[in-house]
């Protein structure tokens, strides 16, 4: 079974405000001070439902009046992905994306080369095939997040790829 995920309201509203009490914690056992940023910063990737990089999420947060600085965004996204509230993402380019791993299932990205455009997709029986290939190499799987590199087929999807070259 492959499908695209789509995460009702109720459930991400709950998934943000358990990862946010993870962080929560987390300061207060680390001695760290929990900001109205820090806790900005966590919201807004949780909030967005795509995948961003610290500089989309630095711009997205001075347009909401956040005070905030570059190094406070970046050093908030190593806690998050140190306690598995984020994953880092290589969608192809020079910087890495986040996205939110609270609450979500192991899913795996289309990216296109061309338009950039990213699909997600959980697969059961891609998750099986995993767990199977990492059992026979004396691993147990864990959480997993893949890329893979193609090209839109404009006729296969209801857009077009803004950077395939018209013939
Ligand atoms: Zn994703
Ligand atoms: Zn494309």
């Amino acid at each position: 079974m492959t499908q695209t995920i789509a995460t009702p309201p109720l459930r991400e509203a709950a998934d943000s405000r358990q990862a946010e009490s993870v962080l929560r914690n987390a300061l207060k056992e680390q001695g760290l001070r929990c900001t109205s940023a820090r806790i900005a910063v966590l919201r807004e990737i949780y909030s967005s439902g795509s995948h961003l990089d610290a500089d989309e999420l630095y711009q997205r947060l001075k347009k909401k009046g956040v005070s905030i600085s570059r190094a406070t965004v970046y050093h908030t996204l190593d806690l998050l992905f140190r306690l598995r509230l984020v994953t880092r993402i290589d969608l192809g380019h020079k910087h890495t994306h986040y996205e939110k791993s609270h609450g979500v299932a192991n899913h795996l990205h289309v990216v296109c080369e061309q338009c950039g455009q990213v699909v997600e997709i959980t697969s059961s029986e891609l998750g099986s095939m995993l767990e199977k290939l990492c059992r026979q190499q004396g691993f147990e799987l864990g959480s997993f997040s893949l890329q893979v590199f193609g090209q839109c087929i404009p006729e296969m999807r209801n857009h077009s790829c803004t950077r395939r070259k018209k013939k």
